[in-house]
């Protein structure tokens, strides 16, 4: 086993660093330290090569180590490594501004930079609210968000987000009220997107009884919600909700830092389920994670409401925007991901494999310890029994396992997800599940 100093690393160093979205003290008393990646393993640091088995988180689904993607990143840090963001442009932005609507729904033709995923979101609720306004509605400012919604952590996204922990110990946020989650008991163990539960979309009708549309500027949803642990949306569920946002003067908003750009086999989660919504939110497999950015895609009418009611042209017509929004770098990066993608068919592959992992993740349905299992493209929820009094506790035990066997997965809250690059064999899916059968059999 290697030591810290075989790391590379002192006491003091392991102890400067507060880890995000980690059990620190746990992690600080046995590091899994990840050294070094290439095509769909990590090695840690004594060398010991380790299955991602959630694409890095939901990013890396080409793989690491893309050479394609190092030579972009390496050629534009030579040429231009920065340029401000705010007055001034560079080609690149605008290359990948257009390339990215070939991936969206049809209308969505207005990308933003932002630099992750939470800005993603608190960007998409920043213009939904300003449309509005500038369309003369200002009290069009509520957000709807629904129950095991992921946002990102920023205010906006907290509170639109349906995670209790998640929001719990930051006081109040951004004015919001939510929509019930999609998990219902009948639909356990249901192989892809449950036939039952389209009608609880019919919980944004109750929200507008209570609150009036007037005050109401945004619906915003995941349609497969990953960080929950794989909720695929009941069949017809984002239909209803799109024809109910349409009938009260509503912006549909869909969050797909992790749907976009293959995970469903489809260039968006909206296409998958044939849904357009006036909003996309995009980071992750932008640049297969490999620097970080993330995007905005609106119809082009709330671009078009914004450059109309924009005063002077000089002056800003939406005062928002990062520092490292449609960073260089990050646009080589994304360019040449988008590239890859088509030029090796990564969604054909992803519909070639989703049915191989959804057998074998059902398959993992009759160890007693399971409780349910959710699946949708290549990604995969198993929630398991709680262990008396901690929720947490068997997902966090399971996944050490599985760290020790050579696999990565992700355990958080009562679920482990499962999300492989996109090539994966069918050999791989079977020994990861067979891996996980034998850590979740460990527990009992
Ligand atoms: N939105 C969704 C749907 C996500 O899944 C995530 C991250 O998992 C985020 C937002 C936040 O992204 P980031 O961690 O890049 O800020």
């Amino acid at each position: 086993m290697a030591t810290l100093q075989d790391m590379g690393i002192t006491q003091n160093q392991l102890d400067s660093h507060w880890m995000a979205y980690t059990g620190n003290r746990q992690f600080k008393q046995d590091p899994r330290m990840i050294c070094q990646a290439k095509g769909k393993y990590y090695f840690d640091a004594d060398g010991r090569k380790i299955f991602d088995g959630l694409s890095g988180l939901w990013t890396c689904g080409l793989g690491h180590g893309r050479q394609e993607i190092v030579d972009a990143i390496a050629q534009q840090a030579s040429q231009l490594d920065y340029s401000p963001a705010f007055q001034f442009g560079h080609p690149k932005s605008f290359q990948l501004a257009e390339r990215i609507t070939e991936f969206m729904p049809e209308g969505l033709n207005r990308v933003f930079f932002t630099g992750s995923g939470s800005e993603s979101a608190d960007t998409s609720l920043k213009i939904a609210r300003a449309y509005w306004r500038k369309k003369g509605l200002a009290s069009k400012t509520k957000l709807i968000g629904r129950g095991k919604g992921y946002h990102g952590v920023n205010f906006g996204g907290i509170s639109v987000g349906g995670i209790g922990p998640n929001r719990a110990i930051f006081g109040t946020g951004v004015d919001s009220a939510h929509m019930r989650h999609t998990v219902l008991p009948e639909n356990a163990f249901t192989k892809g997107q449950p036939s039952q539960g389209a009608e609880l979309a019919n919980d944004l009708i109750d929200l507008i009884a209570m609150h009036d549309a007037s005050n109401i500027a945004a619906v915003i949803v995941e349609p497969m919600a990953g960080s929950a642990g794989v909720i695929p949306p009941p069949v017809g569920y984002l239909k209803l909700l799109r024809e109910i946002c349409d009938q009260h003067q509503i912006l549909l908003i869909f969050d797909e830092v992790i749907c976009a750009f293959g995970r469903l086999g489809y260039k968006t989660g909206a296409e998958a389920c044939g849904v357009t919504p006036d909003i996309i939110n995009m980071a992750k497999q932008l640049t297969n994670g490999v620097v970080p950015m993330g995007a905005v895609a609106c119809k082009q009418e709330i671009y078009d409401t914004f450059m109309d009611e924009g005063g002077p042209n000089y002056m800003l017509e939406l005062p928002h925007g990062y520092t490292y929004s449609a960073h260089p770098i990050a646009c080589a990066a994304a360019l040449a991901s988008l590239d890859l993608l088509e030029k090796e068919h990564m969604f054909e592959q992803v519909r070639e494999m989703s049915p191989i992992l959804e057998h074998a993740a059902h398959q993992l349905g009759q160890l007693d310890l399971v409780s349910d299992v959710r699946n949708m493209g290549l990604a995969a929820g198993l929630s398991l029994v709680h262990a008396p009094g901690e929720s947490a506790l068997n997902p966090f035990l399971v996944a050490q396992q599985m760290w020790q066997k050579g696999y990565y997965v992700r355990y958080g809250a009562d679920t482990i997800q499962i999300a492989p690059p996109f090539n994966v064999s069918a050999a791989e899916i079977d020994s990861l599940f067979n891996a996980l059968g034998d850590s979740i059999n460990q527990l009992s």
